[in-house]
């Protein structure tokens, strides 16, 4: 596995000045403790609560009352149930129309020092990544099928969360990732809460599909300090083919706009650790060559020319692609198109592309 430099080895090399800009000499502390110092912390965890009285946390708006979708306190009572023609298992308390099929508590997966993450979130100790089950998307090339649409992991209370986020701290890693949040902001601020109050310390990193309502951006304003959104798909066409959400592209602008407005661009500490700002991801699909030009566009024209980009070249045919619905997904490796790609978004202004795989062993 690839060991990150740690800059007291000797290897460390100056930065170039264009870079410097973009490095903290002083890293602020994460914005969530100062919003837990006014109070204004509580009141968002209170504001949060509420919208799942009649679920509009995301896009979606299934209008569905999760905040009284608990589990039994019996846990044979609990059981899953199959859906019809689905291998996905849906509690029994989970209520019809709940496009997440996540209720009162967030379904947590995993929860691990993560080294997989951009070099700059997973430094030498990790990324304290926390996965969450289910989701608000439909991707049929989901590289985590099992858990964003069969719902692997379990249900975590508000307290059971904090803990968690609390180990990672323990466990030295550099920042909290939640991935695949869009559906559990609400509980997300409960736990976050939480463990401000008993020392969590770390920034934090919303790691999302960019499908994510303005409500819950407003929420999460001065709380997140790295949003890490993936841009898709442009095309609308595409988005109901493939996210089944043909508004995703509208919605993904607005809030990758809105979250470069609330956290500026991608910011380091003098270890090359990031500590605020926007990171872009990009996964390159098999035919969507115009959908990712046009992503690199409106970034550079309609965000910053500082936006820092990581444009993925790993895409491998998973999901309901293997079921040989979606046979134009099933090509190999994109290498090539990767380095174009980053041809055009040089020639729009763009100029900071991660490039952990061709730099580090
Ligand atoms: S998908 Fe889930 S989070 Fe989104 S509106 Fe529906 S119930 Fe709420």
């Amino acid at each position: 596995m690839h060991r990150w430099l740690h800059p007291s080895e000797p290897r460390i090399q100056a930065l170039p000045e264009e870079l410097a800009r973009f490095v903290l000499a002083t890293p602020p502390e994460p914005g969530y403790l100062r919003l837990l110092r006014t109070g204004e912390l509580a009141k968002r965890v209170f504001r949060a609560r509420e919208e799942l009285r009649s679920c509009k946390v995301c896009p979606r708006e299934c209008a569905v009352d999760r905040l009284h979708a608990v589990p039994s306190e019996d846990p044979r009572a609990d059981f899953a149930t199959e859906q019809r023609g689905s291998a996905r298992r849906v509690p029994s308390h989970i209520p019809k129309g709940t496009a997440c099929f996540t209720g009162r508590w967030a379904r947590v997966s995993s929860a691990f020092a993560h080294f997989g993450e951009e070099d700059c979130l997973r430094g030498w100790n990790g990324s304290g990544t926390v996965f969450f089950a289910f989701c608000n998307l439909r991707c049929v090339f989901c590289q985590n099928w099992e858990v964003s649409q069969l719902g692997e992991g379990r249900e975590l209370r508000a307290e059971a969360l904090a803990c968690v986020l609390l180990d990672l701290q323990r466990q030295g890693c550099h920042n909290i990732n939640f991935v695949t949040p869009e559906h559990v902001v609400p509980q997300l601020l409960e736990a976050v809460l939480l463990a401000a109050e008993a020392g969590l310390r770390l920034p934090l990193v919303y790691n999302t599909s960019a499908y994510d309502s303005m409500t819950s951006l407003a929420l999460l304003d001065g709380v997140v300090d790295i949003y890490m959104p993936d841009f898709k798909y442009a095309s609308p066409v595409l988005a109901k083919r493939y996210l089944k959400a043909e508004d995703y592209p509208a919605v993904a602008r607005r809030a990758i706009s809105e979250m470069h407005r609330q956290v500026g661009p991608l910011c380091f500490d003098r270890d090359g650790i990031a500590r605020r700002g926007l990171l872009v991801r990009h996964l390159v699909m098999p035919g969507a060559w115009e959908d990712a030009v046009e992503i690199l566009r409106f970034l550079a024209e309609d965000v910053s020319r500082d936006t820092y980009v990581n444009l993925m070249d790993q895409y491998r045919p998973a999901g309901a692609v293997l079921e040989g619905k979606y046979p134009e997904l099933c090509s190999g490796r994109l290498t090539r198109e990767r380095d174009e790609l980053e041809a055009i978004g040089r020639s729009f202004g763009l100029w900071r592309f991660d490039h952990r795989w061709r730099y580090h062993g």
